[in-house]
């Protein structure tokens, strides 16, 4: 499924040379990008990896909602924190998004002025929500307030409005990156996936256009790729959805759900009406379709008038205290550097960890970093953590005994469907999509997750840590480096 900002143009390939430089930084989404941009306009040498395309992940999938006001995360995040590590947070969210527009004005990048509404989906517990995040986010000195009655036509018991905020389409944003970055000396490979990475001296980075020595690596990956730091058991990811509609008149504001399944509305220019939400783990639902169907069920509800043009799903990591890992990587001798955990809020969280890398890489520090990067997690995130690997273990015993009883038979699954079973005692992952049928290993290479079908994505997705894959193995995303291996197919089926 194609997003509306990636349907509507080409998608952004570059192929320049992969040779020594100061800086390898891996994936060009907004956060891997502004960050090469930044040391490249310091002068350094920078080479961005990118594995797909330019934005082919979760930044050319997001609803773009360029905002300090986030949802409940205030209120989330003062429960677990001190107020000046929050504050740390919400200085960054600040100075991320100040950069970002700035950078929009300076480069004729679109972007629409709107208010962020957290609005109450209901008088219970999402009022209780909604009101709690007023109070957390006036604490923190945002000038929010609180209005009864909103302009739009679905039910609503009042909401959090910060005025002044804005939305943009992110794949205009990354193409203005790229062209800059390219200005500045920088480089972009598109098509490289990083695989490993050697380090004695300086590092070496193995990808599958060659190796390139540098003197520092970013790894903004979503997820890290390399498995140093144990990145992957302090994050959970979620996948959610999104609908792009022509509609005459959507609401002129970025709403967001307090309470029940998350509801995040914005509109665009067509005019056309954004909706997006019903969010869950990856890998760990029955149907993905039926997300998308409980969000156009909504929309048809409440926007009668909406024509559906675009649909599409993506996935983001949020860390197990709800702030950012942005740093050093344990075990790379201060070399190898990470941004990830953004928590569906990346838009100004990309860029602030973007300003705090290039900062530590030039040899200073984002003030605003220093309380978050000294944080001590309090118990509730201890807890958080300790959840979050026991449904990683549930996941594993229950999903690998279902498969162990289930022998694959011969004979395909219906066209667009999925099917892993055992086939003697390797799991096999058995799909069948445009006529074409794939047998692959159903062990996700990441560490040994047994992948599920994903019937909106067609993908193959692993419930522990969110690798996902093509129905012939390749990596689509996640901290998987390798894809599946292909697999004999059951015997009636073969050739
Ligand atoms: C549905 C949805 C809606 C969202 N809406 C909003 C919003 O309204 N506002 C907001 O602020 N945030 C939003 N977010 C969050 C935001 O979009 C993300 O946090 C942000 O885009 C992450 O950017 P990134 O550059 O860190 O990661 P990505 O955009 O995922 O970029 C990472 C890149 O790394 C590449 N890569 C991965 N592995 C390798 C490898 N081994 N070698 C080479 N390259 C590799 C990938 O191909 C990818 O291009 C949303 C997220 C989702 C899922």
């Amino acid at each position: 499924m194609t997003s509306l900002w990636r349907a509507s143009r080409a998608p952004i390939t570059s192929d320049d040379p992969v040779e020594r430089c100061n800086d390898v930084v891996v994936g060009a989404g907004i956060t891997g990008l502004v960050t090469a941009l930044l040391l490249a306009r310091a002068g350094r040498d920078v080479v961005v990896l990118e594995a797909r395309d330019a934005g082919a992940v979760t930044t050319g999938h997001s609803t773009a909602k360029v905002s300090l006001l986030q949802g409940t995360r205030y209120s989330q995040l003062l429960r677990h924190q001190s107020e000046d590590v929050v504050a740390g947070y919400v200085e960054g969210n600040r100075e991320g998004r100040d950069w970002l527009l700035r950078y929009c004005d300076e480069q004729d990048v679109a972007y629409q002025n709107r208010s962020a509404v957290t609005y109450a989906a209901d008088s219970g517990r999402g009022l209780e929500q909604a009101r709690a995040e007023l109070e957390a986010a006036s604490r923190m000195g945002l000038p929010v307030r609180w209005a009864e009655e909103l302009p739009v036509p679905f039910e609503h018991a009042g909401g959090v409005v910060l005025d002044d905020q804005a939305q943009l389409d992110p794949m205009e944003l990354l193409e203005a990156l790229v062209d800059d970055l390219r200005a500045h000396s920088g480089r972009l490979v598109t098509g490289a996936r990083v695989t490993g990475m050697g380090q004695s001296l300086r590092p070496v980075v193995q990808h599958t256009r060659g190796r390139t020595r540098c003197d520092q690596v970013v790894l903004a990956t979503g997820t890290p790729v390399l498995d140093r730091g144990g990145y992957f058991a302090k994050l959970s990811v979620s996948r959610s959805y999104a609908l792009a509609f022509d509609h005459p008149s959507p609401p002129e504001m970025m709403l967001i759900s307090a309470g029940g399944s998350t509801r995040s509305v914005r509109d665009a220019p067509g005019p056309r009406l954004l909706v997006g939400g019903d969010g869950h783990a990856t890998g760990r639902v029955r149907s993905e379709r039926e997300h998308l169907d409980h969000l156009r069920d909504w929309t048809a509800t409440h926007f009668p008038d909406a024509v559906e043009t675009h649909a599409w799903s993506a996935q983001d990591y949020r860390s197990h205290d709800g702030f950012p890992f942005v740093g050093t990587m344990p075990r790379g001798l201060g070399q190898v550097h990470v941004a990830t955990g953004f928590d569906k809020w990346g838009m100004t969280n990309g860029v602030a960890a973007a300003l705090d890398l290039s900062a530590s890489i030039l040899g200073s520090q984002m003030p605003w970093s220093r309380p978050i990067h000294r944080r001590i997690s309090r118990p509730a995130a201890v807890a958080r953590l300790i959840g979050i690997n026991a449904r990683v273990g549930m996941s594993i015993v229950t999903r690998t005994a279902g498969v162990a009883l289930h022998p694959l038979q011969p004979g395909s699954p219906a066209e667009g469907e999925g099917e892993v079973g055992r086939r003697g005692v390797v799991p096999v992952a058995r799909s069948t999509v445009d006529g074409r049928t794939c047998a692959v290993s159903a062990l996700c290479t990441h560490l040994g997750g047994v992948v599920e079908w994903n019937d909106a994505e067609q993908s193959w997705d692993c419930p522990l840590h969110g690798s996902r894959f093509a129905p012939t193995g390749e990596v689509i995303e996640g901290p998987a480096a390798q894809p599946l291996p292909a697999r004999r197919m059951p015997d009636a089926e073969q050739g």
